[in-house]
């Protein structure tokens, strides 16, 4: 079997839909299991009728609401189907306001998927094709981390498997990346753009052949080509590369897409949807070289975080396990680190989590940030490459190898 996934850009609207009808019939449409992102925009839109509905704006949430239904309504009658008889459409906003925002999120973004995959599935059947929805907040078990669910690997891997092996069970299955949910019935989302990250798992449950990630781009490239405009495509690299670009902040795949895979050996293709037939790019272990061009990735919104001890008894390593205990349990994803003999500077992502991380830091240490600041890792570098990459910028911090560059420069 094979797992395919398609990101919100490939099904953003009714030709998308009609694009992955073709990209499913190129292979004959036989034991595929097909995980698809919410439609364009649709999970950044439920996002706002979230923060609509916990500042009281009932009125601009559901107009909000409103305009996600219109578009997806349009989407069908585009492809022939009949909302409310073909496709159940939700009245009312899943919000229930004795519960935390975070709870909410995870009932409301779900959405997204769950109407984009019940369109495709009912377009895919009228079109004649073997197909089946599966609704993954009953399938894919996780705690209740809300918006960054951890999934139960054991549980959802024997309901999965069971699911997929039993006799008649149509060739395609269309379910949805992103979202599982908990053993009380809890919808929950893994993550934003974690739907690469079901794509991956169900490979590992299912011992796929391999993945395919369908995006808009030709595959893996050296830069991002809205910044660069001379890219180049990776043809392709080796699972630790694709980690690295991932974390480094490439937004090419969700860095936890790769584990399940290298686990049991499945090879991942990234490849265009717009030309199916093209190579793309592949990520697996055998035969397969270094990078041997220079890839530039940026990681944008990123705080640096400085830290000196209090009294002067300062102890780098007493101190270490203090500061990534509260990092961890503040949620915080640690980009870089670096430190002196009396400080220790990590960088961060910005979110919504700093701001509490940054107090309880400072009940034990003194502590000053720096934010605006974006992260910049060159990986095949040399000192030509570096000091082009370091020309007209603010560098607040470098580190370099002799194969990798990465500075952290001042947004302007
Ligand atoms: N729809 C979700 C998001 O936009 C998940 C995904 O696209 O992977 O974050
Ligand atoms: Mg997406």
């Amino acid at each position: 079997m094979k797992v395919y996934k398609f990101g919100g850009a490939s099904v953003k609207d009714a030709a998308g839909v009609r694009n992955l009808e073709k990209i499913v019939r190129l292979e004959g449409a036989q034991d595929l299991m097909v995980v698809v992102s919410a439609m364009g925009k649709t999970t950044n839109a439920l996002e706002r009728v979230i923060e609509y509905l916990a500042n009281d704006e009932e009125e601009k949430a559901l107009a909000q609401w409103v305009d996600i239904i219109d578009f997806h309504v349009a989407i069908m009658k585009e492809l022939g189907l009949q909302p409310g008889s073909d496709i159940r459409l939700q009245g009312e906003i899943p919000y229930d306001p004795t519960k935390s925002y975070d709870q909410n999120y995870d009932q409301v973004v779900s959405m997204g998927e769950l109407l984009s995959t019940q369109i495709i599935a009912v377009y895919l059947l009228k079109q004649g094709l073997s197909v089946e929805w599966w609704n993954m907040p009953k399938l894919l078990r996780t705690d209740d981390t809300w918006r960054e669910a951890h999934v139960d690997d054991e549980t959802s891997a024997a309901t999965i498997q069971a699911g997929w092996s039993r006799p008649q069970r149509p060739n395609i299955v269309v379910t949805q990346g992103f979202i599982g949910g908990t053993a009380d019935g809890q919808r929950t989302t893994l993550g934003r753009e974690g739907s690469d990250y079901t794509a991956a798992l169900l490979g590992n449950y299912l011992d796929a052949e391999s993945v395919t990630i369908w995006k808009d781009v030709p595959g893996i490239l050296n830069a991002d080509p809205r910044i660069e405009p001379n890219t180049r495509l990776i043809p392709s690299l080796r699972y630790q590369d694709a980690v690295e670009l991932a974390y480094s902040g490439a937004q090419v795949i969700h860095p936890k897409t790769i584990k399940p895979l290298e686990n049991k050996h499945i090879p991942l293709f990234v490849k265009p949807f717009g030309d199916p037939t093209a190579a793309g790019s592949c990520i697996a272990e055998d035969g397969v070289g270094p990078i041997n061009i220079p890839v530039y990735i940026w990681r944008k919104n990123q705080i640096l975080i400085t830290m000196r001890p209090k009294d002067f008894a300062f102890v780098l390593e007493e101190s270490l396990s203090e500061i990534f205990d509260i990092i961890h349990r503040h949620r915080l994803k640690v980009s870089l680190i670096q430190s002196s003999a009396v400080t220790i500077s990590v960088c961060v992502d910005n979110t919504r989590f700093v701001p509490d991380a940054l107090q309880a830091l400072r009940q034990h240490f003194k502590v000053n940030y720096n934010d605006h600041l974006s992260l910049l890792t060159i990986r095949g570098t040399t000192p030509e490459i570096l000091e082009q990459a370091k020309d007209g910028r603010t560098i607040m911090l470098s580190q370099t190898t002799r194969r990798t560059a990465r500075l952290l420069v001042t947004d302007n």
